[in-house]
């Protein structure tokens, strides 16, 4: 299927690993402009070369910190200067820090508002404008089924992840006659360095190895896997199309069918 964005700009945050390098590399095999984003030169140069070597495009690259405006605005202006506007904007970003509600401090609730809801409404509001000049946009957050079933020990990201929410479906109603649509994918456990590394944070507590954890989150899944960062990106392309033309303000998770909940 044509997914009808081939020479669309799509910028994708937090992309040098992960879904955010999966959903990069779908949006490459589509023929997009790609821009990426994250904190690490060294790794993005990788991840620029590896994009390169498997679709022959070159993705414009910068060092963006989604924590700090001045980082945002820096990286907007230039990926604006080298492609004239961005069609598409994918907004990943780390996983903020888990902990219960007693384990965690005024500076990880700041830390975690900036990175997961803050960034997120910060690079809408410099793409926004130019999409409605076009009468054509696309927002796809990355959030987490946290949305749908709040997760153990993830305090931060069941509170904020349901900002980014309410925030992409009042988003949706604004400009949804602009032609822009806003939508959120939210992953179940895939196999991730966010993954390996809440394994390792839950084997801490729990007696058992972070090998043993991850077998039992496979388990939980009726689809008796984890995912893969691919299988969240072909949704999160889909939602970024031509062909989703219709679909906006809602969340699909993309979890082998671990949400428990019928809505
Ligand atoms: P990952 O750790 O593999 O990749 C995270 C990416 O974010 C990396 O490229 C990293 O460099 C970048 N990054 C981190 N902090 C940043 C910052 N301050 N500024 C710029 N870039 C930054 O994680 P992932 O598994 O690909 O997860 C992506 C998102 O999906 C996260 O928000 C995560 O919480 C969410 N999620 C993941 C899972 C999972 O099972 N992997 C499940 C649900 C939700």
């Amino acid at each position: 299927m044509d997914l009808g964005i081939k020479g669309k700009v799509a910028l994708v945050t937090a992309s040098s690993t992960g879904i955010g390098k999966a959903v990069a590399e779908a949006l490459a095999e589509e023929g997009c402009n790609l821009a990426i984003c994250s904190r690490t030169k060294e790794v993005l140069i990788e991840t620029a070369r590896d994009i390169k070597n498997k679709f022959h495009i070159e993705p414009f690259w910068g060092v963006c910190d989604l924590n700090q405006h001045k980082d945002i605005e820096n990286f907007y202006d230039a990926v604006k200067n080298h492609f004239g506007k961005v069609d598409i904007l994918i907004n990943n970003c780390g996983g903020p820090i888990p902990g219960f509600f007693r384990d965690l401090s005024e500076d990880d609730w700041d830390n975690a508002f900036k990175q997961v809801l803050l960034s997120v409404v910060r690079f809408s509001n410099l793409v926004v404008p130019k999409m409605i000049e076009q009468e054509w946009g696309r927002i796809v957050n990355i959030t987490s089924i946290a949305v749908k079933q709040p997760v153990h020990n993830l305090m931060l990201s069941n509170s904020l992840r349901a900002g980014v929410t309410g925030f992409a479906k009042s988003l949706s109603n604004e400009f949804g006659n602009k032609n822009i649509t806003v939508n959120n994918v939210a992953p179940g456990y895939t196999l991730t360095h966010r993954l390996y590394e809440l394994a390792v944070n839950r084997a801490k507590t729990s007696g058992k190895s972070h090998e043993e954890i991850l077998v039992e989150m496979a388990k939980d899944v009726p689809m008796n896997r984890l995912g893969g960062p691919e299988e969240i990106a072909a949704m999160v392309v889909f939602l970024a199309s031509q062909k989703a033309s219709y679909i906006t303000g809602t969340t699909i998770q993309v979890d082998g069918g671990s949400t428990r909940a019928i809505f």
